[in-house]
Protein backbone atom coordinates (compact mmCIF):
# COMPACT_ATOMS: atom_id res chain seq x y z
CA UNK A 1 0.00 0.00 0.00
CA UNK A 2 1.00 3.27 -0.65
CA UNK A 3 0.97 6.42 1.69
CA UNK A 4 1.83 9.81 1.55
CA UNK A 5 1.81 13.00 4.15
CA UNK A 6 -1.09 15.00 4.91
CA UNK A 7 -1.73 18.21 7.05
CA UNK A 8 -4.71 16.07 9.79
CA UNK A 9 -7.03 18.02 11.68
CA UNK A 10 -6.57 15.12 14.48
CA UNK A 11 -9.39 16.99 17.14
CA UNK A 12 -9.81 20.44 18.95
CA UNK A 13 -6.44 21.98 18.73
CA UNK A 14 -4.46 19.54 16.89
CA UNK A 15 -3.16 19.73 13.27
CA UNK A 16 -0.45 17.31 12.53
CA UNK A 17 1.68 16.00 9.66
CA UNK A 18 0.63 12.12 9.28
CA UNK A 19 1.02 9.31 6.76
CA UNK A 20 -1.97 8.39 5.15
CA UNK A 21 -2.36 6.11 2.21
CA UNK A 22 -2.22 7.45 -0.97
CA UNK A 23 -5.78 7.55 -2.80
CA UNK A 24 -7.46 5.49 -5.48
CA UNK A 25 -9.25 7.27 -7.89
CA UNK A 26 -12.15 6.03 -9.21
CA UNK A 27 -14.60 6.78 -12.55
CA UNK A 28 -14.63 10.77 -13.44
CA UNK A 29 -12.00 11.23 -10.91
CA UNK A 30 -8.67 12.45 -10.78
CA UNK A 31 -5.10 12.58 -8.75
CA UNK A 32 -3.95 15.79 -7.90
CA UNK A 33 0.12 16.19 -7.07
CA UNK A 34 -0.40 19.41 -4.74
CA UNK A 35 1.86 21.65 -5.05
CA UNK A 36 0.59 24.90 -3.09
CA UNK A 37 -1.90 24.71 -0.73
CA UNK A 38 -3.49 27.84 1.76
CA UNK A 39 -4.61 28.00 5.16
CA UNK A 40 -8.09 29.94 5.30
CA UNK A 41 -9.25 32.01 8.17
CA UNK A 42 -12.06 29.24 8.62
CA UNK A 43 -9.28 26.29 8.92
CA UNK A 44 -8.49 28.16 12.19
CA UNK A 45 -12.70 27.23 13.20
CA UNK A 46 -11.83 23.93 12.09
CA UNK A 47 -8.96 23.36 14.08
CA UNK A 48 -10.47 25.20 16.96
CA UNK A 49 -13.32 22.18 16.68
CA UNK A 50 -15.61 24.82 16.66
CA UNK A 51 -16.60 24.38 12.86
CA UNK A 52 -20.37 23.00 12.65
CA UNK A 53 -19.68 20.32 10.58
CA UNK A 54 -15.70 19.08 10.37
CA UNK A 55 -14.83 16.01 12.02
CA UNK A 56 -11.61 14.80 13.04
CA UNK A 57 -9.39 13.25 11.05
CA UNK A 58 -9.84 15.48 8.34
CA UNK A 59 -7.32 16.21 5.79
CA UNK A 60 -7.48 20.55 5.36
CA UNK A 61 -7.05 22.57 2.68
CA UNK A 62 -9.18 24.25 -0.14
CA UNK A 63 -7.03 26.95 -2.07
CA UNK A 64 -4.73 24.86 -3.73
CA UNK A 65 -3.13 24.29 -6.88
CA UNK A 66 -1.67 21.25 -8.73
CA UNK A 67 -0.49 19.07 -11.28
CA UNK A 68 -2.57 15.86 -12.85
CA UNK A 69 -0.88 12.64 -11.81
CA UNK A 70 -3.67 10.31 -12.84
CA UNK A 71 -6.80 10.71 -14.16
CA UNK A 72 -10.56 8.67 -15.24
CA UNK A 73 -12.48 10.86 -17.53
CA UNK A 74 -14.58 9.97 -19.95
CA UNK A 75 -14.22 13.51 -21.23
CA UNK A 76 -11.75 15.00 -23.00
CA UNK A 77 -11.10 18.51 -21.28
CA UNK A 78 -8.60 17.15 -19.04
CA UNK A 79 -5.34 15.49 -19.28
CA UNK A 80 -2.03 14.33 -17.32
CA UNK A 81 0.23 17.06 -16.52
CA UNK A 82 -2.95 19.84 -16.65
CA UNK A 83 -2.00 22.17 -13.86
CA UNK A 84 -5.45 23.25 -12.31
CA UNK A 85 -7.19 24.53 -9.15
CA UNK A 86 -10.22 23.38 -7.32
CA UNK A 87 -13.73 24.71 -7.31
CA UNK A 88 -14.01 22.68 -3.95
CA UNK A 89 -18.07 23.24 -3.17
CA UNK A 90 -20.26 20.64 -3.36
CA UNK A 91 -24.05 21.49 -3.83
CA UNK A 92 -27.26 19.59 -3.68
CA UNK A 93 -28.46 20.27 -6.52
CA UNK A 94 -32.13 19.98 -5.88
CA UNK A 95 -33.05 23.25 -3.03
CA UNK A 96 -34.17 26.40 -4.35
CA UNK A 97 -30.98 28.00 -3.99
CA UNK A 98 -29.42 25.06 -6.54
CA UNK A 99 -32.23 24.93 -8.69
CA UNK A 100 -32.53 28.70 -9.26
CA UNK A 101 -29.12 29.54 -10.40
CA UNK A 102 -26.91 29.96 -7.24
CA UNK A 103 -25.70 26.12 -5.72
CA UNK A 104 -22.81 28.58 -3.72
CA UNK A 105 -26.00 29.07 -1.29
CA UNK A 106 -27.05 25.49 -1.33
CA UNK A 107 -29.16 24.74 2.28
CA UNK A 108 -26.79 21.66 2.26
CA UNK A 109 -23.54 23.15 0.81
CA UNK A 110 -20.56 21.16 1.43
CA UNK A 111 -16.75 21.69 0.52
CA UNK A 112 -13.81 19.34 0.12
CA UNK A 113 -11.42 20.19 2.80
CA UNK A 114 -14.54 20.62 5.69
CA UNK A 115 -16.91 17.69 4.84
CA UNK A 116 -14.50 15.58 3.13
CA UNK A 117 -10.68 15.43 2.67
CA UNK A 118 -9.22 18.50 1.20
CA UNK A 119 -5.81 19.10 -0.54
CA UNK A 120 -3.31 20.13 2.04
CA UNK A 121 -0.94 16.38 1.23
CA UNK A 122 0.92 15.39 -1.13
CA UNK A 123 -1.89 14.47 -3.41
CA UNK A 124 -5.42 14.31 -3.58
CA UNK A 125 -8.12 12.93 -5.08
CA UNK A 126 -11.06 14.65 -6.76
CA UNK A 127 -14.06 14.45 -8.94
CA UNK A 128 -13.17 15.88 -12.55
CA UNK A 129 -15.59 18.25 -12.48
CA UNK A 130 -13.95 20.16 -9.66
CA UNK A 131 -10.98 20.55 -11.30
CA UNK A 132 -10.48 24.33 -12.61
CA UNK A 133 -7.09 24.32 -15.66
CA UNK A 134 -4.75 26.93 -14.42
CA UNK A 135 -3.10 29.29 -17.39
CA UNK A 136 0.50 28.06 -18.90
CA UNK A 137 2.96 29.79 -16.51
CA UNK A 138 0.81 30.76 -13.48
CA UNK A 139 3.20 29.72 -10.29
CA UNK A 140 1.84 27.83 -7.87
CA UNK A 141 1.32 29.92 -5.60
CA UNK A 142 -0.68 32.38 -7.24
CA UNK A 143 -2.62 29.20 -8.27
CA UNK A 144 -3.39 28.59 -4.47
CA UNK A 145 -5.04 32.34 -4.80
CA UNK A 146 -7.48 31.90 -6.89
CA UNK A 147 -9.27 30.51 -4.62
CA UNK A 148 -9.67 33.56 -2.47
CA UNK A 149 -9.49 35.96 -4.97
CA UNK A 150 -12.68 34.35 -6.21
CA UNK A 151 -14.30 35.37 -2.85
CA UNK A 152 -12.69 38.72 -3.43
CA UNK A 153 -14.21 39.15 -7.23
CA UNK A 154 -18.17 37.46 -6.02
CA UNK A 155 -18.18 40.23 -3.20
CA UNK A 156 -17.39 42.92 -5.53
CA UNK A 157 -19.76 41.38 -7.96
CA UNK A 158 -22.97 41.44 -5.23
CA UNK A 159 -23.06 44.98 -6.00
CA UNK A 160 -22.66 47.62 -9.24
CA UNK A 161 -19.97 49.71 -9.28
CA UNK A 162 -21.43 52.54 -11.03
CA UNK A 163 -21.17 55.97 -9.79
CA UNK A 164 -18.39 54.12 -6.65
CA UNK A 165 -16.06 57.33 -5.80
CA UNK A 166 -15.18 55.50 -2.89
CA UNK A 167 -15.09 52.27 -1.48
CA UNK A 168 -14.19 51.09 2.00
CA UNK A 169 -12.70 47.60 3.33
CA UNK A 170 -12.73 46.80 6.53
CA UNK A 171 -10.15 44.30 7.39
CA UNK A 172 -6.90 43.68 5.60
CA UNK A 173 -6.10 40.33 5.76
CA UNK A 174 -5.77 38.06 2.60
CA UNK A 175 -9.65 38.52 1.47
CA UNK A 176 -9.77 42.37 2.58
CA UNK A 177 -6.67 42.75 0.75
CA UNK A 178 -7.80 41.12 -2.37
CA UNK A 179 -11.19 42.50 -1.84
CA UNK A 180 -9.66 46.03 -2.01
CA UNK A 181 -7.36 45.08 -5.50
CA UNK A 182 -10.20 43.85 -7.38
CA UNK A 183 -11.95 47.01 -6.56
CA UNK A 184 -9.06 49.43 -7.52
CA UNK A 185 -9.26 47.24 -10.54
CA UNK A 186 -12.16 47.41 -11.75
CA UNK A 187 -11.86 51.33 -11.81
CA UNK A 188 -12.68 52.46 -8.24
CA UNK A 189 -10.81 56.16 -7.98
CA UNK A 190 -10.66 56.15 -3.82
CA UNK A 191 -10.16 52.67 -2.38
CA UNK A 192 -9.62 52.55 1.79
CA UNK A 193 -8.63 50.01 3.60
CA UNK A 194 -8.40 49.05 7.51
CA UNK A 195 -7.11 46.84 10.14
CA UNK A 196 -6.29 46.81 13.64
CA UNK A 197 -2.90 45.50 13.08
CA UNK A 198 0.32 47.69 12.47
CA UNK A 199 1.88 44.77 9.89
CA UNK A 200 -0.97 44.43 8.20
CA UNK A 201 -1.62 48.36 7.62
CA UNK A 202 1.93 47.99 6.69
CA UNK A 203 1.64 45.30 3.40
CA UNK A 204 -1.90 47.28 2.50
CA UNK A 205 0.30 50.23 1.86
CA UNK A 206 2.81 48.08 0.08
CA UNK A 207 0.28 47.84 -2.58
CA UNK A 208 -0.15 51.18 -2.82
CA UNK A 209 -3.66 51.35 -0.83
CA UNK A 210 -4.62 53.88 1.25
CA UNK A 211 -4.22 51.81 4.19
CA UNK A 212 -4.98 53.05 8.08
CA UNK A 213 -6.10 52.03 11.42
CA UNK A 214 -9.59 51.43 11.98
CA UNK A 215 -11.91 53.63 14.18
CA UNK A 216 -11.73 57.24 14.55
CA UNK A 217 -8.83 58.46 11.82
CA UNK A 218 -10.61 56.04 9.46
CA UNK A 219 -14.14 58.02 9.95
CA UNK A 220 -12.35 61.31 9.76
CA UNK A 221 -10.58 60.23 6.50
CA UNK A 222 -13.44 58.88 4.72
CA UNK A 223 -15.81 62.22 5.63
CA UNK A 224 -13.05 64.50 4.52
CA UNK A 225 -12.86 63.08 1.23
CA UNK A 226 -16.60 62.52 0.86
CA UNK A 227 -17.46 66.09 1.68
CA UNK A 228 -18.81 64.61 4.75
CA UNK A 229 -21.05 62.33 3.02
CA UNK A 230 -19.75 58.45 3.66
CA UNK A 231 -18.45 55.90 1.68
CA UNK A 232 -20.54 54.56 -1.49
CA UNK A 233 -19.72 51.10 -0.63
CA UNK A 234 -18.30 49.69 2.48
CA UNK A 235 -16.70 45.50 2.34
CA UNK A 236 -16.78 43.91 6.10
CA UNK A 237 -13.80 41.63 5.45
CA UNK A 238 -13.10 41.70 9.31
CA UNK A 239 -16.05 39.89 10.36
CA UNK A 240 -15.50 41.37 13.92
CA UNK A 241 -17.68 42.86 16.36
CA UNK A 242 -16.29 46.04 16.20
CA UNK A 243 -16.50 46.40 12.00
CA UNK A 244 -20.22 45.59 12.16
CA UNK A 245 -20.36 48.55 14.64
CA UNK A 246 -18.28 50.79 12.54
CA UNK A 247 -19.80 50.10 8.68
CA UNK A 248 -23.01 51.82 9.24
CA UNK A 249 -21.49 55.25 10.30
CA UNK A 250 -18.95 55.09 7.35
CA UNK A 251 -21.57 54.33 4.93
CA UNK A 252 -23.51 57.25 2.56
CA UNK A 253 -26.94 57.61 2.78
CA UNK A 254 -28.16 54.43 0.45
CA UNK A 255 -24.78 53.45 0.56
CA UNK A 256 -23.82 49.77 0.47
CA UNK A 257 -22.10 47.49 3.27
CA UNK A 258 -21.46 43.90 1.86
CA UNK A 259 -19.91 41.28 4.23
CA UNK A 260 -17.71 38.86 3.27
CA UNK A 261 -16.54 38.66 6.75
CA UNK A 262 -17.61 35.38 8.44
CA UNK A 263 -18.99 36.13 11.66
CA UNK A 264 -18.79 33.79 14.57
CA UNK A 265 -21.84 34.49 16.14
CA UNK A 266 -24.49 37.35 15.87
CA UNK A 267 -23.23 41.22 16.61
CA UNK A 268 -24.76 44.09 17.10
CA UNK A 269 -25.78 46.15 13.76
CA UNK A 270 -26.76 50.29 14.12
CA UNK A 271 -30.37 49.18 12.36
CA UNK A 272 -31.71 53.07 12.83
CA UNK A 273 -28.70 54.34 10.49
CA UNK A 274 -30.00 51.72 8.46
CA UNK A 275 -33.35 53.22 8.50
CA UNK A 276 -32.07 56.92 8.70
CA UNK A 277 -30.28 56.28 5.52
CA UNK A 278 -31.44 54.10 3.91
CA UNK A 279 -28.18 51.54 3.54
CA UNK A 280 -28.43 48.25 2.12
CA UNK A 281 -26.69 45.59 3.88
CA UNK A 282 -25.66 42.69 0.95
CA UNK A 283 -24.55 38.74 2.17
CA UNK A 284 -21.80 37.50 0.03
CA UNK A 285 -20.80 33.80 0.49
CA UNK A 286 -18.16 32.19 -0.88
CA UNK A 287 -18.48 32.03 -5.49
CA UNK A 288 -19.78 30.91 -8.07
CA UNK A 289 -17.98 29.08 -10.90
CA UNK A 290 -17.89 31.87 -13.33
CA UNK A 291 -15.83 34.03 -10.43
CA UNK A 292 -12.84 31.64 -10.94
CA UNK A 293 -12.70 32.40 -14.81
CA UNK A 294 -12.67 36.46 -13.66
CA UNK A 295 -10.52 36.04 -10.90
CA UNK A 296 -7.86 33.88 -13.15
CA UNK A 297 -7.85 36.74 -15.81
CA UNK A 298 -7.24 39.14 -12.48
CA UNK A 299 -4.75 37.36 -11.22
CA UNK A 300 -2.77 37.99 -14.73
CA UNK A 301 -2.92 41.14 -13.79
CA UNK A 302 -2.67 41.80 -10.20
CA UNK A 303 0.62 41.98 -7.84
CA UNK A 304 -0.82 39.22 -5.71
CA UNK A 305 2.83 37.92 -4.84
CA UNK A 306 3.09 39.66 -1.47
CA UNK A 307 -0.05 38.40 -0.13
CA UNK A 308 2.47 35.06 0.63
CA UNK A 309 3.95 36.07 2.92
CA UNK A 310 4.96 32.88 4.21
CA UNK A 311 5.57 29.30 3.12
CA UNK A 312 6.33 26.14 4.66
CA UNK A 313 6.73 22.04 4.20
CA UNK A 314 3.89 19.87 4.71
CA UNK A 315 6.03 18.46 8.26
CA UNK A 316 6.23 21.80 9.24
CA UNK A 317 2.27 22.25 9.35
CA UNK A 318 1.85 22.69 13.20
CA UNK A 319 4.21 25.63 13.33
CA UNK A 320 2.70 27.03 9.95
CA UNK A 321 -0.78 26.84 11.18
CA UNK A 322 0.45 28.60 15.07
CA UNK A 323 1.63 31.24 13.07
CA UNK A 324 -1.08 31.61 10.81
CA UNK A 325 -3.71 31.78 13.60
CA UNK A 326 -1.66 34.35 15.58
CA UNK A 327 -2.20 36.72 12.50
CA UNK A 328 1.40 37.74 12.01
CA UNK A 329 1.50 36.02 8.45
CA UNK A 330 -0.95 37.01 6.17
CA UNK A 331 -1.74 34.35 3.74
CA UNK A 332 0.42 31.07 4.66
CA UNK A 333 1.07 28.28 1.94
CA UNK A 334 2.09 24.41 2.45
CA UNK A 335 4.40 23.76 -0.43
CA UNK A 336 4.59 19.59 -0.48
CA UNK A 337 6.42 18.90 -2.99
CA UNK A 338 9.62 20.73 -1.09
CA UNK A 339 9.11 18.15 1.47
CA UNK A 340 12.36 17.76 2.40
CA UNK A 341 13.53 21.65 2.84
CA UNK A 342 11.85 22.42 6.83
CA UNK A 343 10.87 25.78 6.29
CA UNK A 344 10.66 26.87 2.71
CA UNK A 345 11.60 30.32 0.92
CA UNK A 346 9.32 31.68 -1.29
CA UNK A 347 10.84 31.37 -5.00
CA UNK A 348 10.32 35.31 -5.62
ZN1 LIG B 1 -11.24 29.67 2.21
ZN1 LIG C 1 -28.79 22.77 -2.91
Amino acid sequence: MKTMIAARYMGPDRIEPAEVLLPEIGDEEALIEVEACGFCGSDINIVAGTHPRAKAPLTLGHELSGRVVQLKSSSAEMAIGDRVTIYPLISCQHCYACTHGNPHVCRDLRLFGFDMDGGMAQFVKLPVSALIKLPDGMSAQIGALIEPLAVAVHGVSRTSLQDVEIVVVLGAGPIGLLTALVARARGVPHVIISDILPARIELAKSFGLRALKAGNALWQMVMELSNQNGADLIFDCAGHPSSAKEMTSLARSRGVIVNLGVYKRPVEIDLQALNFREIEILGSRVYKREDFEAAITLALQLPLERIVTHAYSLRDVTTAFEQFRSGEVCKALILPLREKDGTVRLSW
